[in-house]
């Protein structure tokens, strides 16, 4: 199995394939003035197996469309929706993030938790608004610098990681720079991380060696995660997701 199969092996079977939680995703939600006359027309972009796909399509009077780049999670997010009886709400699209398929000047809202990292946030943000009503909401959660400083050691991870990682000051200025106002923003609590993403994947490390008689290639998987969860133990004060939820100009 390549790296990527492992990875998708590895979280496939769980709710979320990131931090967040319901009570977060409906916050969010709660910032957005939406008509209550029509159904709205929502994309979720890096939805996973869809855990807050689901919230909100049960909270909203809407059609989403649900993209992800595997079929795997997509696969589990169809069964999902069709036992909670949600398929007229919810279709899936496997295709990649920066490059959709979606209809121009056209939804309500783009909903994307955890992901927009896979292309980068500016790069994300720039694309995405095409696809956006004026007056459309971007709801989405990056990760985030929370104090003005930090130790090297975890400077040095996020920067090999991820480097577009900043403060919420700098990451609003880039949404203002590219024709979005903000109209909400929180942190994720780290209940968010442990409890619902970091606990169920060390549930399934010993799962997933097993299945995978322990290769070296597996093995490297799980260590990764674990550094990745270790890190966050040791330094969780100085980063989270933030939410950031902002409209369209
Ligand atoms: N929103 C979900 C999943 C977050 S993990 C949650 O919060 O639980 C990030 C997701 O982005 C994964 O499901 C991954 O498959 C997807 N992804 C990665 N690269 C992508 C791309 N280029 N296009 C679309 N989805 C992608």
């Amino acid at each position: 199995m390549t790296e990527i199969a492992l990875i998708i092996d590895l979280h496939k079977d769980s709710g979320r394939q990131g931090p967040g939680s319901e009570a977060e995703t409906l916050r969010a939600l709660e910032f957005m003035e939406l008509p209550t006359d029509r159904k709205l027309l929502i994309a979720d972009i890096g939805c996973g197996t869809g855990g807050q796909t689901i919230t909100l399509a049960q909270n909203l009077n809407a059609y989403i469309t649900a993209v992800d780049l595997f079929p795997e999670f997509l696969d589990r997010l169809n069964q999902t929706s069709g036992k909670l009886g949600l398929t007229d709400k919810i279709q899936t699209l496997q295709e990649s993030m920066d490059d959709l398929s979606l209809e121009p000047h056209h939804l309500d809202i783009i909903w994307s938790e955890g992901a927009i990292y896979n292309i980068g946030f500016e790069t994300g943000i720039k694309k995405w608004k095409d696809y956006l009503k004026i007056g459309g909401y971007l709801a989405v959660s990056e990760i985030t610098w929370i104090t003005p400083n930090r130790p090297k050691e975890l400077e040095e991870y996020w920067m090999q990681q991820y480097p577009e990682i900043d403060t919420a000051s700098n990451k609003i200025r880039i949404l203002e720079k590219n024709g979005y106002t903000l109209v909400g923003y929180f942190q994720l609590r780290q209940e968010s991380w442990i409890e619902n993403y970091y606990r169920p994947l060390e549930e399934r490390f010993e799962s997933f060696l097993k299945q995978n008689n322990h290769s070296e290639p597996a093995m490297k998987v799980v260590e990764e995660h674990r550094a990745e969860i270790d890190l966050y133990l040791k330094y969780r004060p100085y980063y989270s997701y933030g939410f950031y939820v902002a409209k369209r100009n």
